[in-house]
């Protein structure tokens, strides 16, 4: 049985349910057995299992196969159906192989023509044939012509279809015919009954819930294919308050459910004779902002409650959010319990060890490190450490104390850098052994907006530093061609010579890392030839584990002076006496990730400097994205830019962050109708619960299944 499961059947709650509902979408190896590559399988991976899932996978456009237009009244743009019969059918050589079909009515000629053919298509296509032809119209030279359009053999008499053909977004691999069929079967066998009580879709001005999915599986022919299209249509309307309600009630239900588990009560010690979060404040080589300090009692009210904390720690990059996780697990750790803190790379997780240790060792805390790079002894060894209740901190990698460590007491977890809210809860739903629920702090560099927070976060607090330490200068950013590249590099031996330290970060490559890095050597070799005076150190992702630690060692004790690397160092990484980051094929990163990397500098006293290198022609969206960069260094700007530009699916990481998203509604277009799904929710929780858990599970119809396995 799963770990979250066992965790919802220990619980006293009959609500807790709602809680993995609202943060575990199945993964096809928990759901079915079936092999990777069949359709089913394909569906099961989009989230496409059980009947609902089917009813509510709703089309992306519409064809209107429901008129004949006369070849004569095409026009171009338009998709349109034709009926006509061959005239002649050949194959013609322009440069490569193709078929060329004319046809006519009464109207008209049109021409047909296929890139890719079979030479049954040839056979079929005989001249005197009648087909329904149905395409994109473009203007040709001599006549218009359809590009690749679908083709039936058909008589006169043959009904037109009554409703406009869907179109589905479909899996790879999943044809359209398949899922139009699978989409026709759910709808005939679910009972769509309307479980929202009369009353509420009254005030609320809600369409009934069968004729609303009709509708936009099945639009009559009369209906406005454009505003379906643009989900406009009333019918649109329902199905997206319904999802946003769904959404709305998984997330109170969690925050309901978190308040009645129970969490060690962390209280503050007696500073006086020196608790170990008081000597860490004590040795410290600064003082708090007052935003940290602000952050820092938020935090220590809710670690002093017996209820699980659930708090977002938000603070632009360079904020100084480690102290305020270090003074965390101290409380932790002064009131006997554990504390784990996990990164999502091996580089991060290894800096913050060192750099805690650097803090609490001293004050003689137990910290163990798990990595990936341990050998086998040494890693059961920590698990063992951790197990046995003799380490009070672990830091590591999300996926290994994940996967790999059973606490015996653990009092607090904290994430960093990483909006994969999922892996927190998971681990917060295990707990320790001893049957508390940890207290759970995550941090984050980008900011959510707070529309998104309110709907997303329903069940987070949220904390901001909203300050940088003293002294720091903001980075001062330049947008250069990269065919001025040779400036740049006499630009770090200047700096070098000064005794400051550069980065220079080569783009991810998505699909492949292995071209990735081969681009990476290629600039250090590159700038290893142009400043040969220099001590330049090479950073990827598929170096050995100890030598990408020794690398990064090497640049933070000053041995190197330039950093070559890809973007593992996006995150996270703190050397203070690095002033320049060039960063090269800007154009091809997000705005989140040029932030981050752009934060990797301007953290010691000296003016920093970010040059980003662009190729030309620029796009239109890498245009938008450097000039955002480029005029502010405010990463809650900054992440309001990329949220109107991304949209909240991809801003957040939609499939990472385990989080219910929306498909349908939009926070920011549908701002109203979230408001009324809020107010709904409220009164469904109230006096309805039973519907509330109706209509949730329909919503997360295929989350439940592993739920009773
Ligand atoms: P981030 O919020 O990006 O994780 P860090 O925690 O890495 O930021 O802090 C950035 C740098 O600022 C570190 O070198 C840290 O030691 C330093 N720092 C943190 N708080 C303060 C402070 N109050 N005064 C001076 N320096 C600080
Ligand atoms: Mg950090």
């Amino acid at each position: 049985m799963l770990p979250a499961c066992r965790a919802a059947r220990n619980s006293k709650s009959k609500r807790f349910w709602f809680f993995d509902l609202a943060i575990r979408k199945p993964r096809i190896d928990e759901t079915s057995a079936a092999p990777a590559n069949t359709i089913a399988a394909r569906l099961a991976r989009a989230g496409l299992i059980s009947d609902w899932d089917f009813v509510l996978h709703l089309p992306l456009r519409y064809e209107d196969e429901t008129r004949i237009t006369p070849i004569a009244e095409l026009m171009a743009g338009n998709e349109s159906q034709v009926e006509a019969e061959v005239l002649s059918c050949d194959v013609v050589f322009r440069g490569k192989r193709q078929l060329r079909v004319t046809v006519r009515d009464e109207s008209g000629q049109l021409m047909l023509r296929f890139l890719n053919f079979y030479s049954s298509q040839i056979k079929q296509m005989a001249v005197g044939r009648r087909f329904r032809i149905f395409g994109l119209v473009r203007g040709g030279l001599a006549s218009d012509e359809m590009i690749h359009p679908r083709v039936r053999p058909c008589d006169a008499a043959d009904p037109l279809s009554k409703a406009l053909t869907p179109v589905y977004p479909s899996p790879e691999g999943v044809p359209q015919s398949w899922l139009r069929k699978r989409i026709g079967r759910a709808l005939r066998d679910v009972d769509i009954d309307d479980v929202l009580p009369g009353a509420m879709r009254m005030r609320h001005q809600l369409d009934g819930l069968k004729d609303s999915i009709e509708r936009l599986h099945r639009p009559p022919p009369d209906a406005d294919a454009l505003a379906l299209q643009q989900r406009t249509d009333p019918a649109w309307r329902r199905l997206m308050f319904d999802e946003l309600l769904a959404q709305q009630l998984a997330l109170r239900a969690a925050r309901e459910a978190r308040a009645d588990r129970r969490a060690h009560a962390l209280a503050n010690g007696d500073a006086v004779k020196g608790t170990i979060s008081a000597k860490l404040r004590a040795q410290l080589p600064f003082s708090l902002t007052s935003a940290q300090s602000r952050v820092w009692s938020e935090i220590e009210g809710d670690l002093a409650r017996a209820q699980p904390m659930h708090r977002l720690l938000q603070g632009d990059v360079g904020s100084g959010k480690t102290v305020i996780a270090a003074l965390a697990a101290a409380r932790a750790i002064e009131n006997g319990l554990q504390a784990a803190l996990m990164a999502p790379t091996e580089i991060l997780a290894e800096q913050h060890f060192r750099k805690v240790a650097e803090w609490l060792a001293p004050i003689g805390v137990k910290i163990e490190w798990l990595t990936g790079r341990l050998t086998p002894p040494a890693k059961r060894a920590a698990q063992e450490s951790v197990s046995s209740g003799q380490a009070q901190l672990i830091v590591g990698t999300h996926a290994l104390i994940q996967e790999a460590v059973s606490f015996t007491r653990l009092g607090l977890a904290i994430v960093d850098e990483q909006h994969r809210f999922g892996v927190a809860q998971r681990l917060a739903l295990r707990g320790g052994a001893d049957g508390y629920a940890p207290h759970l702090l995550m941090l984050s560099a980008t900011p959510i907006p707070r529309t998104l927070a309110m709907s997303y976060l329903a069940d987070l607090d949220v904390s901001v530093i909203d300050e940088l330490p003293p002294g720091r200068r903001p980075v001062v950013t330049k947008l250069i061609s990269a065919r001025r590249r040779e400036e740049v590099m006499q630009r770090i031996r200047a700096d070098v010579a000064a005794g400051r330290q550069s980065y220079w970060v080569c783009p991810l490559i998505e699909s492949s890392e292995v071209i990735e890095v081969a681009a990476a050597t290629e600039t250090f070799e590159r700038i290893t030839h142009m400043l040969p005076d220099l001590r330049i150190g090479l950073l990827h992702g598929q170096l050995p584990p100890a030598t990408k630690t020794e690398v990064m060692q090497r640049f933070e004790r000053r041995e190197l002076d330039v950093l070559v690397a890809t973007t593992v160092i996006e995150v996270g990484v703190d050397v203070p006496n690095a002033t320049l980051m060039v960063v090269e094929h800007a154009e091809r990163f997000g705005l989140a990730q040029l932030h981050q990397l752009r934060g990797r500098v301007g953290r010691g006293g000296d003016q920093s400097f970010c040059i980003l290198l662009f190729d030309e022609p620029l796009s239109e969206p890498a245009r938008e994205r450097l000039k955002v960069i480029y005029e502010t260094n405010d990463g809650f700007e900054i992440a309001r830019r990329d949220l109107t530009m991304r949209g909240p699916g991809e801003f957040l990481g939609a499939r990472q962050s385990g989080m219910p998203l929306l498909r349908f509604a939009d926070l920011q277009r549908d701002a109203q109708l979230v408001e009324h799904a809020r107010a709904a929710a409220t009164e469904l929780m109230a006096d309805n619960p039973a519907v509330a858990k109706q209509h949730v599970r329909r919503w997360y119809a295929a989350s439940h299944e592993f739920l009773t396995a």
